[in-house]
């Protein structure tokens, strides 16, 4: 977890230059968005290969959305664009679909590529952002901030302390498709056995390797990990959870453990129209 690049920054912005913040994204969908923030890093110079990077984190997105909900998106990449890590930041006034799982369109587009040698920086980075960002004020003072420069000393706020408890924090998506994967990977043909693979490696790179280890024991010994809580009940093991438990799980996407059964609990997910 800990590296150099770790060690010696604890702000947001001590990855981020003025210029890599784009006020008023002039894309319209997603795609557009990414290659807008990619286009803006390749000018700073901080990346080299951007159409490689592109198709990268736009398959990253197809596989599982990564809008965390109330209007923020981080789309990603774990590869070698050149450096430790590249960021970027867009605001869109108007909202673009990210195929968030709250419905609501994105205002803040927050674009990391980082180095495969530096494993936890993205946990890390993602922690502090999902602190940040989890408060109502915070969100609406970046929509809000009346231009680049205001936006920018926002973003400053963020710092990057990593705590222990947030280590699973608003991963359960991730986490749910991998064991979708894991899943099919047992039934499917060669070929396809191939591609499974293939999005398989790229989810478990976010993912820390002690809930990975988790994940895979349970896997192993249940032929799943991911236990869905409807009505106050692990659907692992039929328990009743505590109702604070339960309460702190409903309509969250952070990961809890089953205190009965150790599997992953999360909240169910809304159906797709
Ligand atoms: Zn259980």
């Amino acid at each position: 977890m800990e590296t150099q690049a770790l060690r010696a920054h604890t702000h947001f912005t001590d990855f981020l230059k003025p210029q890599q913040v784009v006020a008023d994204l002039k894309a319209k969908d997603k795609v557009e968005a990414i290659e807008e923030l990619l286009d803006v890093l390749v000018k700073q110079k901080v990346l080299a290969n951007k159409k490689a990077v592109l198709t990268r984190i736009v398959d990253r997105e197809n596989l599982e959305s990564t809008a965390i909900g109330e209007g923020v998106a981080l789309p990603h990449a774990r590869m070698d664009a050149g450096g430790e890590i590249a960021v970027a930041v867009g605001r869109s006034e108007k909202g673009i679909d990210f195929e968030a799982h709250d419905g609501q369109k994105v205002h803040l587009v927050i674009l990391v590529v980082w180095n495969p040698q530096l494993p936890g920086l993205f946990n890390h980075l993602f922690a502090g952002l999902a602190r940040f960002l989890i408060r109502p004020e915070n969100r609406q003072r970046l929509f809000q901030a009346k231009d680049k420069a205001q936006l920018f000393e926002i973003l400053g706020e963020i710092e990057l302390k990593l705590m222990q408890e947030e280590k699973i924090a608003h991963r359960a998506g991730v986490l749910r498709k991998l064991q979708e994967i894991e899943v099919k990977r047992k039934k499917a043909t060669k070929e396809h056995q191939k591609e499974l693979h293939k999005h398989a490696a790229m989810i478990r790179e976010e993912l820390d390797q002690s809930l990975l280890a988790r994940f895979d024991k349970l896997m192993e010994r249940y032929g799943f990990a991911v236990a869905d809580v409807v009505e106050g009940v692990c659907q692992g093991c039929n328990i009743n959870l505590s109702t604070q438990m339960y309460s702190a799980i409903e309509g969250s996407n952070d990961i809890y453990v089953c205190e009965n059964c150790g599997k992953f609990l999360v909240s169910p997910r809304k159906k797709k129209k």
